[in-house]
């Protein structure tokens, strides 16, 4: 018998019918002899239509009150997944973010857990019941108060359980068939990939893809925890997300590139005629940071002779951008610069994979194959096992698909995306 931790997602639990779909996989799971937590999301865009609720009373909301009104969003499924299991004759038990033990800090809006102390979900699973728990959501203990994760962050809440109750696995299902080669929304020939290491399933998160939440990515790196990620809708073998102490069991198949992630969140700002002198970039940045804005990709041009001056490029979050502008602006005199400029129609692709380490001319091949289809590059950044490349923003579905193409990922099969969301 085996612990398993299973986290389903707004676009699995949207109507009755679905919650009652879910309800009898996890009781399949139960009657296969394992122990079963849940943690669960707010049915379909709950979130979304609470968050644009609250906007109608105020255009700020008291961040205490805003979490207090998103938690319950996943209040209301976790009884109804409850009730739905009880209805088969099996034992459920709901559970709060707090009641479970989901201790974070007090930031509100974007809490981090700091320890997770899960004895009613124990005592549950002691008695033969199955623990549902709402995800994305905690308890602080200094403010007393409710806080949530951030936008996404059941799959935190899911991983947390797995680790603190060492799970065997925790099983992310979602609307799609596992982590896939590209966004099967906008490359219909993506495949799924049977097992990602989580070092490359980090890289493709932070490059956009929506799949999985970063910072669980994160968290289940940190500590350890196996990931499953697999659809709702079906009962096939999704895709493992490994760790290092794994890689022996994986790593031999893997293949070079594990896949290309899109991001249209983003936009640049670029700052011209930069005194090319010690502290200037220090000092733009610095600004920015203060912002709380979370820069991305970094680009500084050699200085003109003429001049000595420098552009400095980068980017950010599209909705950090204006308080950024701002700032700078109020300090131009200071840093000396020419002028500002504002760009939110970029979007950055990025390809993934491993292998980059030892294959050389990857990115080589990469710019063949835009330059063939008559992309214009803007930016460029790479890391270890990552190119990324900023490009108009209309022209990023084209651009990943070229990419998706060139480096031998097509599927000869369109792939299947079973609900609309993403999540
Ligand atoms: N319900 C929250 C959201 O939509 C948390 C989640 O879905 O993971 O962001
Ligand atoms: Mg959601």
């Amino acid at each position: 018998m085996s612990l398993i931790v299973q986290k389903f997602g707004g676009s699995s639990v949207s109507d009755a019918e679905s919650i009652k779909r879910v309800a009898k996989r996890i009781v399949d799971t139960k009657r296969a002899g394992h122990d079963v937590v849940v943690a669960v999301s707010a049915m379909g865009d709950t979130t979304d239509e609470l968050t644009d609720l609250a906007h109608e009373i105020s255009p700020m909301p008291d961040p205490r009150e805003f979490d207090m009104l998103l938690t319950t969003g996943e209040r209301i499924s976790m009884a109804l997944l409850a009730m739905a299991i009880k209805s088969m004759g099996f034992d459920a038990r709901s559970y709060t973010g707090s009641q479970a033990g989901m201790i974070t800090d007090s930031r509100h809006g974007d809490a981090r857990i700091v320890d997770v102390t899960p004895v009613r979900v124990r005592e549950a699973l002691d008695q033969g019941a199955i623990a549902i728990v709402a995800g994305f959501q905690g308890f602080n203990r200094d403010s007393r108060d409710i806080t949530t994760l951030g936008r996404g962050g059941s799959d935190t809440t899911a991983v947390a359980l797995a680790a603190a109750l060492k799970a065997d696995v925790c099983e992310i299902y979602t609307d799609v068939d596992g982590v896939f080669t590209a966004d099967p929304r906008m490359v219909k020939k993506a495949h799924k990939l049977n097992h990602v290491s989580s070092e490359e399933m980090l890289e493709l998160a932070a490059a956009g893809a929506k799949v999985l939440h970063i910072r669980a990515v994160e968290y289940a790196r940190r500590q350890n925890v196996t990931l499953h990620v697999r659809s709702s809708f079906s009962n096939d073998e999704g895709t493992i997300v490994y760790n290092p102490d794994r890689a022996k069991e994986f790593e031999m198949e893997d293949p070079t590139i594990a896949g290309v992630a899109h991001d249209l969140s983003e936009a640049k700002i670029t700052v011209t005629g930069v005194p090319d002198v010690p502290g200037k970039a220090a000092k733009i940045f610095t600004l920015v940071a203060g912002q709380g804005a979370n820069i991305d990709m970094i680009v500084q041009n050699v200085s003109a002779v003429s001049t000595g001056a420098t552009d400095i490029s980068f980017t950010l979050p599209k909705a950090d951008a204006a308080k950024c502008m701002q700032t700078l602006e109020a300090h131009k005199d200071e840093i000396g610069f020419e002028a500002l400029r504002h760009d939110d129609q970029i979007g950055k692709v990025s390809l993934v994979g491993s292998g980059m380490r030892t294959n050389a001319g990857v990115s080589a091949q990469l710019f063949e194959a835009l330059a063939e289809a008559g992309i214009n590059i803007d930016l460029i950044s790479t890391s270890e096992i990552r190119i990324s490349i900023v490009v108009r923003a209309d022209i990023v579905p084209e651009a990943t698909r070229v990419i998706h193409t060139a480096f031998g990922l097509d599927s000869d099969s369109d792939a299947v995306v079973y609900a609309g969301t993403g999540r």
